[in-house]
C-alpha cells in the first residue's frame, strides 16, 4: 500500500491537526490516543513516512529503527509504566483493524490489563 500524506498522523506530524505531545525528538512523536483504551494509552508514531511495521522495517534507516524503538521504552519510562508493566500493540493490516496507515505503536497501561486472547 502506498502511503497517504492524508491520514491522520501525518496531519498531526505536520502540526495542520494539534495534539498534546508527551515527548518529541527527531525519530517520533508520542501524543495521547484519542480514544483510550487504558488509563494510559499513548501512540509513538515514528516521523518517517511509513504505513506499516512491514514497511518500517524494509524501509527505516537503522538509525530510524533503533531510534523508534528506544523512543517506545523512553516514554514508557516517562509515563511511569516501567515498573508496573504495559503493553505494545503495533497493529498491521485489516485483520488487525488498523486504522490508521502510518505505522506507530500503542503502549498501554496504568492497570492489569486482560490476558491477550482474542
Ligand atoms: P490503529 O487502529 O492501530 O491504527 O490505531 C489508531 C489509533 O489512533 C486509534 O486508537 C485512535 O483512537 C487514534 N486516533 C485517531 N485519531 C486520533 C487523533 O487525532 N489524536 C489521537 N489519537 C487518534
Amino acid at each position: 500500500m502506498a502511503y497517504d500524506d492524508g491520514n491522520i498522523f501525518a496531519k498531526i506530524l505536520r502540526g495542520e491537526i494539534p495534539c498534546q505531545k508527551l515527548y518529541e525528538d527527531e525519530f517520533v512523536l508520542a501524543f495521547p490516543d484519542i480514544r483510550p483504551q487504558a488509563p494510559i494509552h499513548v501512540l509513538v508514531v515514528p516521523k518517517g513516512k511509513y504505513v506499516s511495521i512491514a514497511d518500517f522495517g524494509a524501509k527505516a534507516s537503522p538509525e530510524e529503527i533503533t531510534g523508534f524503538w528506544r523512543a517506545v521504552s523512553h516514554v514508557a519510562r516517562q509515563l511511569g509504566v516501567e515498573e508496573s508493566g504495559y503493553r505494545l500493540i503495533c497493529n498491521a493490516g485489516p485483520d488487525s483493524h488498523q486504522e490508521v496507515p502510518h505505522f506507530h505503536a500503542h503502549i498501554l497501561g496504568g492497570r492489569a490489563l486482560g490476558h491477550l486472547l482474542a
